[in-house]
């Protein structure tokens, strides 16, 4: 699609026949003082709240005031399966089996417990392969289970770096490291699309590469999940994380996904933290029985879970379900490379895109990197209506999401931007 035209008109008109357009209505878009719409490209740290989130969660509500502990049978949508109400949907969003998907506990926390799981350290094989510039807390989150097996924690990991003056990684790289350490590695855990670049990796091919070197391989897709087609079944990856409050607009903090691949569906002897909800659904109440775990990803969980949050992510994944992935993802790869144009024609050369230009490496999400600049920027911007994401030393992420933002919103964020700049 590069038949793009600079000019609002044309902006104007893609959104006249942009199938998708009458979802934003169903958002909260975030006015400025005067209450205009804000220009909101920040879906990929905190999603916009459906109009009918409150709905959902009102029901719950209702049901407790109303029913106390009998709503765990007997409310509207009883909670003791309510997981249950949302693995479908979610197991299309990321590409996957219901058997091999869970909502469950927080991002951070579910990867620890899955690399209970799958990091399973030997004296011999113990190393973790990570990206040098992965999210924070993946960082520490695979430090610490290092630590706590009694392994150096910089030994201990290696790095998936980009070359010197790039910003992107590149298969080859990770390929030499598995060949001259690929002995030594227990795991291989990347971030599906990368928080700070927007690159969008090759799930199956770094799978390949892991397990052939007989490591265990698992993603965090926290800027994947609702954003691009992971097809995690297809990747083979052995495990997969995400939180649902970036991209499927669950709510800050809400409960994250977990995957686990059908082929450890009914591998009992995988050992895992447990608790009751692990447990078979039949007995879990007779409170007496041998630990009997739930086939797949189901027996990971440990507690009793948070309807509320349950309610915020249904009424969210209920507008995945009735779109589909595959037209969100086809608006997504239209409206980015729209931005994409836009941006180049700021002809200033000041302003460069990092993300990848090819769009199956890319979700739609472009970090933009201004030379020279600092915060100040992101103020300005901000002050313009605009709400981006700044990432020390000199990029804004900024991510058009198919479900709420239109191509006018992409015109004038860029409008904005220019204005600033000059
Ligand atoms: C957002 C994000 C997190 C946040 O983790 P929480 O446990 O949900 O606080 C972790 N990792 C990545 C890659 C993220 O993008």
């Amino acid at each position: 699609m590069s038949n793009f035209k600079t000019g609002i008109d044309f902006a104007k008109e893609q959104d006249e026949n942009d199938t998708l357009s009458c979802y934003r209505n169903q958002f909260h878009i975030p006015k400025d003082k005067q209450g205009n719409d804000m220009i909101y490209l920040c879906g990929n740290s905190l999603g916009l709240q459906p109009k009918a989130t409150k709905d959902y969660i009102n029901q719950e509500l209702e049901d407790w005031a109303n029913l106390g502990v009998e709503g765990h049978t007997h409310a509207k949508n009883p909670w003791l399966g309510y997981h249950e109400f949302l693995t479908d949907s979610m197991a299309k969003v990321v590409g996957a089996k219901p058997i091999e998907v869970v909502v469950m506990n927080t991002l951070t926390a579910n990867l620890h417990f899955m690399m209970v799981s799958f990091y399973k350290p030997t004296i011999e094989r113990y190393k973790i392969i990570i990206e040098a510039d992965a999210f924070p807390s993946d960082k520490y989150a695979v430090e610490s289970q290092l630590r706590h097996h009694g392994y150096d924690d910089k030994e201990g990991l290696l790095l998936w770096k980009a070359r010197e003056g790039e910003e992107l990684l590149r298969y080859e790289d990770l390929e030499a490291i598995l060949k001259e350490h690929g002995d030594d590695v227990a795991l291989v855990m990347i971030g599906g699309v990368n928080y700070y670049t927007g690159q969008f990796f090759d799930l199956k091919r770094i799978t390949e590469l892991g397990h052939k070197h007989g490591c265990m391989v698992g993603f965090d897709c926290a800027h994947g999940a609702g954003n691009v087609e992971l097809n995690l079944h297809d990747s083979g990856a052995d495990f997969a994380v995400w939180c649902t409050y970036k991209y499927l607009n669950s709510g800050p903090g809400s409960l994250g996904g977990c995957f686990v691949h059908e082929r450890h569906a009914h591998n009992k002897r995988l050992n895992r933290f447990t608790g009751w909800w692990s447990h078979n659904k039949e007995t879990r109440f007779k409170m007496r029985d041998e630990f009997d775990a739930i086939p797949g990803a189901e027996g990971w969980q440990l507690s009793n879970p948070p309807i509320l949050s349950m309610a915020a992510i249904k009424a969210s994944l209920d507008i995945f379900e009735e779109i589909g992935m595959k037209k969100l993802n086809e608006k997504s790869r239209a409206l980015t490379a729209y931005f994409e144009f836009l941006l180049k024609q700021v002809g200033d050369d000041s302003i460069r895109i990092i993300t990848p230009e090819n769009p199956d490496e890319r979700g739609c999400q472009l970090s933009i990197q201004v030379k020279n600049a600092d915060r100040s920027l992101h103020d300005k911007l901000t002050d313009a209506g605009v709400i981006s994401d700044w990432r020390e030393p000199d990029v804004i992420r900024c991510a058009p999401i198919p479900l709420y933002n239109s191509y006018q919103d992409v015109y004038h964020m860029v409008e904005r931007l220019k204005n600033i700049l000059e």
